[in-house]
């Protein structure tokens, strides 16, 4: 993890955009509702404590997917007695009861007072003044800034590589355009494990066709299977196949137009990394806060995962402009 005053990228914190040309999308509106997740606690006598903390260190902390790094692990209990409540780990972690008491019991602990009912916040909270509302609404936090400074001081961002793929889809939709087609979208899929070879698709809608569904994303998705199967029937040895169930783990997608929602959620069901898009569509895209009905589709709690968003908003490309209510 590099120091924010050391990364080499220049990075603007507060707009949020990197080295002048990225501005990273996120849902704006949604900040300051924390998305909440069940945790186990156990209460324990105070004189307990270090011995319980020491565990959760050495058993927990690195295990536990979900980092907890922005609660405090313990709080006090109301009344008499000298009570503490301690967050052990996340009820991802430990997925019930059983689970979570053989973690203790199995290092010599004997609680039995373990209970999931305590709703904390999944990340800390943007602001100071949040943490401390937070705090008080939910469990105590540490203020360690706004997280979102991390999550961007640890992206890693290959600018040449982002320019050269932008041009390239660039000067395909001018293309597509010249060629007549109506909806020049053009996407770039690009696999981490071979990302000298995209897979670039065009927008296949046509009056004559009626091929409807065809926006370039899906198109470029169903690419991808294509050329997935293939690979994999080129095989010999029928072990060495792709071990995901996911189309495009851990691709970069590049995409002229920001994409609609049902590209926006086949993105999210393929499992891509990040989707990078030159020209917001206010109408029908489903990224930006401020576009469509501001789902913000690949931030939006709702779903079962994410993906990074970032608009490129430097004036080097200008893709064809298209209709503003067509869905890209
Ligand atoms: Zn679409």
């Amino acid at each position: 993890m590099v120091k924010k005053a050391l990364n080499p990228l220049k990075i603007d914190f507060k707009k949020c955009i990197v080295e002048d040309c990225l501005l990273q999308i996120r849902n704006e509106k949604n900040l300051e509702e924390p998305e909440l997740i069940n945790v186990w606690t156990i209460q324990i006598n105070a004189k307990d404590s270090k011995l319980l903390i020491d565990f959760i260190r050495s058993k927990i902390l690195d295990e536990d997917g979900i980092f907890l790094n922005h609660i405090k692990r313990i709080r006090k209990v109301e009344g008499p007695k000298k009570m503490l409540e301690v967050v052990l780990c996340s009820t991802e972690f430990a997925q019930d009861e059983a689970a979570c008491m053989s973690l203790l019991t199995n290092c010599g602990f004997n609680y039995q007072n373990l209970s999931c009912e305590n709703l904390i916040p999944k990340q800390g909270a943007p602001t100071k003044e949040l943490a401390i509302e937070w705090s008080e609404l939910y469990w105590p936090l540490n203020w360690c800034g706004n997280p979102n400074d991390q999550i961007l001081n640890e992206y890693t961002f290959d600018i040449d590589f982002i320019r050269e793929k932008l041009a390239q889809i660039t000067s395909i939709s001018q293309e597509e355009a010249k060629k007549g087609n109506k909806v020049p979208v053009v996407t770039a899929f690009v696999n981490p494990c071979d990302a000298e070879h995209p897979i670039v698709s065009t927008d296949q809608r046509s009056e004559v066709n009626d091929l409807v569904l065809d926006h370039s994303i899906m198109i470029g998705i169903r690419k991808v299977a294509e050329d997935t199967k293939l690979k994999e029937s080129q095989l010999t040895d029928s072990t060495i196949g792709t071990d995901s169930t996911y189309l495009c783990l851990n691709f970069d997608v590049y995409t002229t137009h920001e994409p609609c929602s049902m590209c926006s959620m086949a993105l999210i069901h393929s499992r891509v990394k990040r989707c990078i898009f030159i020209r917001p569509m206010s109408k029908t895209g489903t990224l930006r806060a401020d576009s469509g009905d501001g789902y913000c589709m690949h931030c939006n709690n709702s779903l079962n995962s994410k993906f990074e968003v970032f608009q490129w908003i430097g004036n080097d490309f200008a893709p064809i402009e298209i209709e503003s209510n067509l869905c890209a």
